[in-house]
């Protein structure tokens, strides 16, 4: 997308992007800070991230990492402290209310971990997926016409009749990705969808978020704990501590059936150059505060610091653990 036009858009973009310009998505050093009395978490420590239109991404880390909050602030329903978002031509951090009603109306689609929180218990599947096109203001033959066509796309049609209660978990996020897609969202965000499913039923889900990247033509961003999940996709981003970390990238596996893809695994460097040493390597060399970093033709090499008389890092706020 040019400068001039997303200049064109006005309030939702008050300034050109430089980093990741050309990204679906885009978090730039994002900071969430809760604070609750005298406590403050800091959810989210500066986490850069890019997603490209048409990835499926995974997004994994230990409970409490920031992954839901992440979620959150992509979807629009929480605001972050600091840094900055943009979701296509939407700057998430800078819109109004009104903004936002239409960014969650027709940007992005979410699905929640909790099946009960995704539907509507006294509608039917297929009322459930006629809501949000109501919402938006589609006419009646076309909401009867989309609703069938994303509960087939995501193979629930036979639930079109049935309560939520009369659905299995499996059914319910699947009938929740329908409602997701009905407004033909670019972003569809899906936090631990599978959470509560067993493998099997996982699979079936996972294949639903799969199709509605692929046919459906939603960029999907899921968190997930299932490593058989995330093995499926072709990046996978690991976020530690409010940041991403590591990202595994896999060359794109299903092409020709061909043997389960190798995959790499990558540390990621933020916009300041840092970048977080795995615990193993750090333990494993005794690397600790301070490292030697050294320049070669096309690698840099880190080495553990001597005793060779360095003045103390007196500008940094090291942990103490300097020998
Ligand atoms: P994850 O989804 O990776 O398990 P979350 O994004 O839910 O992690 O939470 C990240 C951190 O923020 C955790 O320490 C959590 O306790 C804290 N947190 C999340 N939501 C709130 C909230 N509404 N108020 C205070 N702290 C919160
Ligand atoms: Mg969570």
């Amino acid at each position: 997308m040019s400068q001039s036009t997303l200049e064109g858009l006005g309030a939702r973009t008050p300034q050109a992007p430089q980093f990741g310009h050309d990204a679906l998505i885009v978090c730039d050093t994002l900071v969430r800070i809760y604070r609750s009395g005298p406590v403050e978490v800091q959810a989210l420590q500066g986490l850069d991230l890019l997603v490209d239109e048409g990835e499926l991404v995974a997004v994994v880390g230990a409970s409490g990492s920031g992954k839901s909050t992440l979620l959150h602030v992509l979807s629009g329903i929480d605001q972050p402290t600091a840094g900055r978002v943009r979701v296509g031509p939407w700057d998430v951090m800078a819109m109004s209310r009104r903004d936002r009603v239409a960014y969650r109306r027709t940007m992005v689609g979410f699905v929640w971990q909790q099946a009960a929180h995704n539907l509507v218990p006294y509608l039917t599947g297929v009322q459930n997926v006629l809501l949000p096109m109501a919402f938006a203001g589609v006419g009646r033959r076309e909401r009867q016409r989309r609703a069938a066509e994303v509960l087939g796309m995501v193979g629930v049609r036979h639930c079109a009749d049935r309560l939520p209660r009369q659905m299995s978990g499996g059914e319910q996020q699947r009938v929740a990705i329908a409602v997701a897609l009905a407004n033909s969202p670019r972003v569809l965000l899906a936090d631990e969808p599978t959470g509560e499913l067993d493998t099997a039923t996982s699979q079936e889900v996972f294949e639903a978020l799969r199709t509605a990247n692929r046919d459906a033509g939603a960029t999907v961003v899921v968190v997930t704990h299932d490593p058989t999940v995330s093995e499926q996709v072709a990046r996978t981003l690991a976020i530690r501590d409010g940041r991403t970390s590591t990202e595994v990238l896999r060359a794109t596996a299903g092409h020709d059936g061909a043997a389960p893809a190798a995959a790499q695994e990558y540390a990621v460097m933020d916009r300041a150059g840092r970048v977080q040493v795995p615990r193993e390597y750090r333990e494993a060399l005794a690397l600790t505060h301070r490292v030697r970093l050294v320049l070669e033709a096309d690698h840099v090499s880190m080495w553990r610091g001597g005793g060779s008389g360095g003045r103390r890092g007196s500008g940094s706020d090291g942990d103490g653990s300097e020998r």
